[in-house]
């Protein structure tokens, strides 16, 4: 009998010592959330950080942001900063895809629970990764600009390099656009990444194709709509604008209203506020050591991460009411000049 109650005693030491040790476990039901975004000085992040601390809040989470503004080493510096607090969850927009493997083996050594937003992070032991089907958008991309212009000369405006939406996106569009490439309906006359998806980059990449190409191109598709912007603004100085269907996606403010005044012929909605909550709920999930429901895997070059993919919607200027409809803009907003 006293030896029973020795190893109960034991085990029970046991068991004090693993919760404390374990950050997830010590707050469980107020859980700390570190959320790391590439670049808050961008339009969409900034929304995206509002509505995923609105939903944190109502589930009981506590977040701590931080914002890379587009530097790689300022983003491992803040992972590690979160680390060191000990939050339950980090929560990544990745500026870089591929440097964050290190740091999230450390992450993940302090029993903190991962998760990939919005763009996936690659050869990294992840917990989760939440995104809109990046494929899907851009299909609806190139979908977007055949429509308007189902022949001629074509250039593609891809996203940063160091973002692995910019390659998931690339191959959404061209399985749209190879079969009028094989049948030659359109040429691809050029293409380029955008470095940090830069409007100003893009503005002068274009003007330089435009150059290059004696004006003869008849379409660009682009792949957001910051982008899409410096393109268009190209296009305006030799007064192309609205003559060549141009692509986006975010609906921007900005973008939206080129979309109905039709230099931008669509964008891709995407409602942040779903994307944010649902992550919200994902970190809580899995601070509470819960299960929860993913509806898609991606491979990331270290394992197959379980993900909840959203659906992004096509925005023309058909359906922009949608936007009003759905609170994502006022009608003021959108109509004001
Ligand atoms: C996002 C886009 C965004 C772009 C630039 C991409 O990873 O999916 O919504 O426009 O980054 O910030």
């Amino acid at each position: 009998n006293k030896i029973m109650k020795k190893s109960v005693l034991a085990l029970m030491s046991v068991a004090v010592f693993s919760l404390t040790s374990s950050a997830a476990m010590a707050d469980a039901k107020n859980p700390k959330i570190g959320f790391s975004i590439d670049d808050l000085r961008v339009e969409r992040w900034a929304r995206d950080r509002d509505f995923f601390i609105a939903a944190a809040d109502k589930l009981g989470a506590k977040v701590f942001v931080q914002s890379a503004d587009a530097s790689e080493q300022r983003q491992i510096s803040q992972i590690e900063n979160l680390i060191s607090r000990g939050v339950d969850v980090i929560v990544i927009v990745p500026f870089n895809a591929t440097v964050l493997s290190n740091t999230i083996k450390e992450a993940k050594k302090a029993g903190i629970k991962v998760v990939s937003y919005d763009r996936l992070i690659l050869n990294a032991d992840i917990d989760a990764y939440i995104s809109f089907d990046n494929e899907k958008v851009g299909e609806m991309q190139a979908e977007g600009v055949l429509k308007a212009a189902p022949k001629g000369n074509y250039y593609l405006l891809g996203g940063s390099p160091t973002d692995n939406n910019a390659k998931m996106l690339r191959e959404g569009q061209m399985k749209v656009l190879k079969p009028s490439i094989d049948k030659g309906d359109i040429k691809i006359v050029g293409q380029q990444w955008v470095k940090d998806w830069s409007a100003t980059e893009a503005l002068s990449i274009v003007e330089n194709a435009l150059t290059a190409n004696n004006n003869k191109i008849d379409a660009i598709v682009a792949s957001n709509d910051g982008t899409a912007g410096g393109a268009i603004q190209a296009l305006a100085s030799q007064k192309m604008a609205g003559k060549v269907p141009v692509s986006g996606q975010d609906a921007d403010l900005a973008a939206v209203k080129r979309v109905i005044a039709g230099t931008q012929s669509m964008t891709v909605y995407k409602p942040l506020k779903l994307i944010a909550s649902e992550a919200a709920k994902l970190s809580v999930q899995l601070a509470r050591n819960e299960k929860p429901v993913y509806n898609a895997q991606y491979e990331n070059g270290a394992k197959k991460v379980d993900t909840i993919l959203l659906k992004p919607t096509t925005l023309t200027s058909a359906n922009v009411n949608l936007l009003v409809s759905d609170g994502f803009y006022t009608q003021a907003q959108i109509s004001s000049k």
